[in-house]
């Protein structure tokens, strides 16, 4: 057999697969293992989507080398068309390279989308040339719409594709040249699949969801998730496959032979067709792993068998279980890169040559490096919302942070609660050494801030290897890092000695009966949440479903205890429902017993009751402040996120609310939390809203999706999205003469509010 030479950008394309091929010669790579490499020899990272004559003439050169040296070599291009940039005597050793004509055609995303329209759906599109391409011309030509996509004819990796909305500065577009002018739609989701003509028949490759993401105007490429696509109905994924075996059937009769690839654009059920790659993708190398996973033919050898290069194996269904994100110089500093670097959340890092120890000069958007992971890192959230995971994209938030928003102290907690944080190893061992960091709720731990603002900052989390965050403990001294960015000191709470391991007489750990964060002590009436036990558990809720059994005198015993002990200052009662009617005596008995014992603060966190005269016995005994969580507004989704929590009626909640606003009054002592990510944002505001207009103080909790929980599979919402919220909650609360909840600064370390203290 003779040699086959890889020909593409990345080295690590070719990783994944025991296809044999006898060297590459790409634009990033290692040197090594018979990779020749542009970049490590030019000792520069270029933006490969930017044409490069000198990288060019690199290819040229090296190619005929190979020519030279091993007459019979054969190079297998990963893009087609580039093949024939090359001269004839290149070209003769091009082997799996389908008819100049074809590749043409399908690679011009005009002539491709013109000649499909015909047969599947397109994303409506105009051409123009780019001196006709202003904002106001494009208005006229679609009604309603307010950013359109500008793209070239030929570009790849969004480079040469343009968001203009009213704001976009002028984009440099060559006046006589052609343009293809589509709506913006935005909030979509963009699908890309990979298929195979062979033997006349086009078989359908597991489709993956593209990440995109919007920087400075254009759309750039940054991975593929193949595991997050499984989360698209069976409606869409069957439609999927439809179109592209209609597609691939289509361009089997023009001629074309082997892979390709095709992307779609997924907005409210209707699903667009794109374009076409002619070539191999940048999510080719997760394909070749199913496939070697399942003992197939890689993708190489498939397109090769489809020019009778190879003998046709057949190809049975597959999974690939693979995302991958891609690093460029304009999504990743250096400081990030070398903290993840090592994460053990990466399945596999490619370096491709990149030496992050290194000064490596750079072009805008140049590749970097890559890292494949064994679970998904977008996700469709529960309001339709393709999120990508928050720590996985942060350059833009951290702009926000620190240059638009003047590095406001609010900010910096809101984004700590959602992206997390790591703790160096200096941290660690001097905490360790100082005692036992007190383990808050939701994988987090309670660290104080600009010394007054306490945060409940996740720890284990999905990705919080990834977080921009970092604790050092420096100079004596906790210090917050974004990256190198050093923001302020910061003190970890200890559990208090006399806490660790305690159990009451009967011999119950406290720690199962109360939990101490910060100023407050919450007791948990019920050792198991009713809805835990009736396996109706609110999906995100990750509170114990085994746990010690105790009774009243085991709580009373822990109250006196604390009450002598330990320095706090207010009570909690919740953390769990005892029974689904509330179990109102058991917390009546627990209030008044406290009171009977000591003037401090007993705020009350339960189901809204239904006899509402239960509200006016809570005072009487010495309830001060009651909190009926919502969770979320929209009633529907609550019963299906809630299934035993939720079925509580919004009526229930209001009468609740509107007897307690006459009993606590309407300054903030009647409360209702609603979490951020569930509801759209529209219903998020108007509960936020309608709450106000009864009186009741609004806390807003961030959806944060916990280890071994049902939603564990989603992601936060975004970082930009939540300061977004913020604001306009913060408006509606202004407005009625309200604050964002909780009053207590302490036991705000876990919302979306924050208390300016002096
Ligand atoms: S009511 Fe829901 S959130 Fe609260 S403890 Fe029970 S299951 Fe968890």
């Amino acid at each position: 057999m003779n040699n086959i030479y890889w020909i593409g950008p990345r080295q690590s394309d070719i990783d994944n697969t025991n296809f044999k091929f006898a060297g590459s010669i790409t634009i990033y790579g290692s040197n090594i293992n018979g990779n020749t490499a542009y970049c490590s020899i030019a000792n520069k990272r270029i933006n490969h989507n930017v044409d490069n004559d000198d990288c060019n003439r690199f290819f040229s050169e090296k190619l005929k080398e190979i020519c030279h040296n091993d007459p019979k070599s054969q190079f297998l291009f990963y893009n087609f068309s580039y093949a024939y940039e090359f001269d004839d005597e290149i070209q003769k050793h091009v082997i799996g390279l389908n008819p100049y004509n074809i590749i043409d055609m399908l690679a011009d995303k005009i002539r491709c989308r013109t000649i499909l329209n015909n047969i599947v759906e397109t994303v409506p599109f105009i051409t123009l040339k780019g001196s006709e391409c202003s904002f106001s011309n494009l208005c006229k030509y679609f009604c309603g719409y307010t950013e359109f996509v500008i793209q070239k004819k030929h570009s790849s990796g969004g480079e040469g594709t343009y968001i203009i909305n009213s704001n976009s500065d002028v984009i440099k577009l060559n006046a006589f040249d052609e343009y293809m002018i589509s709506p913006y739609i935005k909030d979509s989701i963009s699908l890309n699949v990979h298929i195979a003509i062979i033997n006349n028949k086009t078989i359908v490759f597991p489709p993956s969801i593209q990440i995109i993401t919007e920087q400075d105007g254009r759309l750039l490429y940054h991975g593929a998730d193949f595991i997050c696509y499984q989360q698209i109905s069976e409606k869409i994924k069957n439609e999927i496959k439809n179109l592209s075996t209609k597609i691939g059937d289509f361009v089997c009769k023009r001629g074309y032979k082997g892979v390709l690839g095709i992307d779609f654009l997924l907005n409210n059920g209707t699903i667009y067709f794109m374009e076409i790659n002619p070539r191999f993708q940048a999510s080719s190398q997760l394909v070749n792993r199913g496939l070697l996973e399942s003992n197939q033919s890689s993708l190489f050898e498939i397109h090769l068998q489809s020019f009778d290069l190879f003998p046709i194996r057949a190809i049975s269904d597959f999974d690939v279980l693979y995302s991958n994100y891609v690093f460029s110089t304009n999504n990743i500093t250096k400081t990030r890169l070398k903290k993840i670097i090592n994460s053990y959340e990466i399945e596999k890092f490619q370096a491709d040559g990149y030496d992050i120890d290194c000064i490596t000069p750079f072009e805008k958007n140049s590749y970097l490096c890559r890292c494949i992971f064994k679970q998904s890192i977008c996700c469709i959230n529960i309001n339709n919302k393709f999120t990508l995971h928050p720590n996985l994209f942060v350059e833009k938030i951290a702009y926000n942070l620190f240059n638009k928003l003047n590095n406001k102290k609010e900010y910096i907690k809101f984004a700590l609660l959602n992206h997390g944080v790591t703790l160096t190893k200096a941290a660690l061992t001097y905490s360790r050494k100082q005692g036992t960091i007190r383990e808050a709720v939701f994988d987090a731990i309670d660290i104080t801030i600009f010394n007054n603002i306490s945060v409940n900052v996740p720890i284990k989390c999905k990705f919080v290897s990834f977080s921009p965050f970092t604790i050092d403990f420096i100079d004596n001294e906790y210090t917050l890092y974004w990256d190198d960015i050093r923001i302020c000191t910061v003190s970890i709470s200890f559990l208090p000695n006399n806490l660790i391991n305690k159990k009451t007489l009967s011999g119950v750990p406290y720690d199962s009966i109360i939990n101490l964060a910060n100023d407050r002590i919450r007791i948990n009436p019920a050792p198991i949440c009713v809805y835990k036990l009736e396996n109706e558990s609110c999906q995100f809720c990750n509170l114990p479903t085994i746990n010690d059994k105790y009774n009243i005198n085991d709580i009373y015993e822990v109250i006196d205890y604390c009450l002598e002990y330990v320095d706090f200052r207010h009570f909690l009662i919740g953390g769990g429902t005892y029974s689904k009617d509330g179990g109102w005596n058991i917390i009546l008995n627990i209030t008044k017993y406290i009171r009977s014992k000591c003037n401090k603060d007993i705020y009350l966190m339960s189901i809204p009751p239904k006899e509402l005269s239960i509200l006016d016995k809570l005072k009487d005994a010495g309830i001060t402040e009651v909190a009926f969580n919502l969770e979320m507004f929209d009633r529907n989704l609550a019963q299906n996120i809630m299934p035993g929590k939720g079925c509580i009626g919004l009526n229930q909640y209001l009468l609740a609310f509107r007897h307690s606003i006459k009993l606590w009054g309407n300054t903030g002592c009647v409360r209702s939390l609603l979490i951020y990510g569930f509801d759209t944002d529209d219903t998020f505001l108007s509960g936020i809203e309608q709450l106000c207009q009864l009186g009741v103080e609004p806390i807003i909790s961030i959806f944060r999706p916990l280890e071994n929980t049902e939603l564990s599979y989603l992601n936060p919402p975004p970082t930009s999205d939540i300061l977004k919220i913020y604001q306009k909650c913060q408006d509606i609360v202004q407005k009625h003469n309200l604050i964002l909840g909780p009053d207590c600064p302490q036991c705000q370390n876990n919302t979306l509010s924050y208390t300016k203290i002096f």
